[in-house]
């Protein structure tokens, strides 16, 4: 039976390290500051929003929040975007997505300053990643890593899965374990004998959105198993994407969800903003 990973309780020590310096930093008359910008009326992102919000003030943050009318214009919130550019009690700025369909994503994203897009989504941080000399993690797949350190297992030389290829998780999850040397895989809807693929994998990641997924038989004996998915079951509560009782019989170490690599994603922003506010105060990172 697999161990189960605790995402609560490496991002509570996540943010109480975040905590700490933010608290030395106010010591020294610097505050933290992260915009939080929401176009429109989606439920999930309300919820993630106030859990952003709630994260700020754990761990000492001052969050200053935008919601905007689901009409809003692409100018209207690039012109928010400009103006938290150039506001100095802002370290970062969190877009959060989707947007409505009348706005360009890219644009907006692309409009936030390097230096304050603590989502790392922007290309120049983007091409930071693909790199290996970022400042800013990609928070998601960041998270993930915490997570598989937390097993004690190094990925160098494993065989690493990742299952889905998007730019905010799948490919930055990719490249993170790449650096740590492990041998990467990359599958996406088109992958020829995926469940083989998974099954040789002994760090499988699974991000999909596609609840129950990931089964039994993708899984190698003692693997370990990363689930980022967030997905509505037929009944409406929150699932991922692998089958948690049977992957658990067979997995070395498994996330749930909830409590996995949700809190964790949170928590790699929070480190993110910090950094910022370290970078934009001369402060060595
Ligand atoms: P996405 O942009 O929709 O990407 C999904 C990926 O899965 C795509 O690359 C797609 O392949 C692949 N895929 C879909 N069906 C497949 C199949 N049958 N076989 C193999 N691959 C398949 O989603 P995302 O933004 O990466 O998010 C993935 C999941 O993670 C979602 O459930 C999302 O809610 C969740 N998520 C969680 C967090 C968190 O904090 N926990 C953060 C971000 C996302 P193609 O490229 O070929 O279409």
């Amino acid at each position: 039976m697999a161990k189960l990973i605790d995402g609560k309780a490496v991002s509570a020590k996540v943010k109480a390290e975040v905590r700490a310096e933010a608290d030395a930093l106010k010591e020294k008359g610097i505050e933290i500051g992260l915009a939080v910008v929401i176009v429109g009326n989606n439920q999930a992102s309300r919820v993630y929003v106030n859990n952003k919000k709630k994260a700020c003030e754990e761990v000492g943050f001052t969050s200053f929040e935008y919601a905007l009318p689901e009409e809003t214009t692409e100018e209207e919130l690039v012109d928010l975007v400009k103006k938290l550019n150039a506001d100095d009690k802002v370290n970062g700025i969190l877009v959060q997505l989707p947007l409505p369909k009348q706005i360009n994503e890219t644009a907006v994203i692309n409009t936030i300053v390097p230096e304050k897009d603590v989502d790392a989504f922007h290309p120049e941080n983007v091409g930071h990643i693909m790199i290996g000399d970022y400042s800013f993690l990609p928070c998601t797949p960041a998270g993930v890593m915490e997570l598989i350190a937390d097993t004690g297992i190094d990925p160098a030389g494993k065989n690493c899965v990742v299952i889905g290829r998007s730019n905010i998780v799948g490919k930055p999850m990719a490249m993170l374990l790449l650096h740590k040397n492990g041998t990467v895989t990359i599958c996406h809807s088109k992958t020829a004998d995926l469940k083989k693929k998974c099954a040789e994998a002994d760090i499988l990641v699974a991000a999909v959105g596609k609840a129950g997924f990931v089964t039994a038989d993708m899984v190698k004996e003692g693997a370990v198993v990363i689930d980022v998915g967030m997905n509505r079951n037929a009944e409406g509560k929150l699932c991922g994407d692998v089958a948690f009782d049977e992957c658990a019989e067979k997995a070395g170490f498994i996330t749930p969800v909830p409590g996995g690599v949700g809190p964790m994603t949170i928590a790699m922003l929070m480190k993110n903003t910090l950094t910022a506010a370290k970078l934009a105060n001369g402060i060595e990172v």
